[in-house]
């Protein structure tokens, strides 16, 4: 068991009732985060995706969570105002089973990171973007066990590793650092 702590807590809260698909909060992002910043955008590359599929009459913006080395074995599976969606449509991961929330070029997964870049922002981007108040930003203190989290580059490294092997990716570096 890890050591406790305070953390501040931030959840975006999604009103669905308020969503109407205009997709800003994906073009914001991707800008967002794009190298260098707004030089570009492509909902693709974006950390929350709008799912309206199968029925488009209900507009659901997903965030990107945590990269899944693996596809899971069990299956969310939503009832929307009486209309059953297909088994993961609103899942969160970057998995094997789908390209959601993978970088379209790279294949690397992508996971909201609240914004939290240089230079700060009062609010998430997509929250600011939102003209139609669907999305909500709150912050609370709670007391948590300390975790450690895996830096950006290991997650991205494990995905390499994941799809291409250990070998393949040591051999390649050596090859790039004869190269240098
Ligand atoms: S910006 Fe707001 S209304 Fe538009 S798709 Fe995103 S969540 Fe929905
Ligand atoms: S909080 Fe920031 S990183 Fe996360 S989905 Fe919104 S714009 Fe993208």
């Amino acid at each position: 068991m890890g050591e406790k702590k305070k953390k501040i807590v931030k959840t975006i809260k999604v009103d669905l009732d308020k969503c109407n698909g205009c997709r800003a909060c994906e073009v914001v992002c991707s800008a967002f985060h794009a190298a260098p910043k707004y030089s570009s955008n492509n909902p693709a590359r974006s950390r929350i995706r709008v799912i309206h599929e199968p029925l488009k009459d209900v507009y659901v913006p997903v965030y990107a969570g945590e990269y899944a080395k693996a596809e899971c074995m069990g299956r969310d599976k939503y009832v929307i105002d009486g209309k059953e969606y297909d088994e993961g449509s609103f899942c969160r991961a970057s998995c094997p089973s789908r390209d959601l929330f993978k970088e379209p070029d790279s294949a690397l997964p992508l996971e909201c990171d609240m914004c939290e870049d240089d230079p700060p922002q009062k609010e998430p981007l997509c929250v600011q973007w939102c003209l139609n108040d669907a999305l909500t930003y709150e912050e609370r203190e709670e007391e948590v066990e300390e975790e450690v989290k895996q830096e950006d580059v290991e997650v991205g490294l494990q995905s390499m590793v994941d799809k291409y092997g250990l070998e393949k990716i040591i051999d390649t570096v050596a090859r790039m650092s004869h190269k240098g």
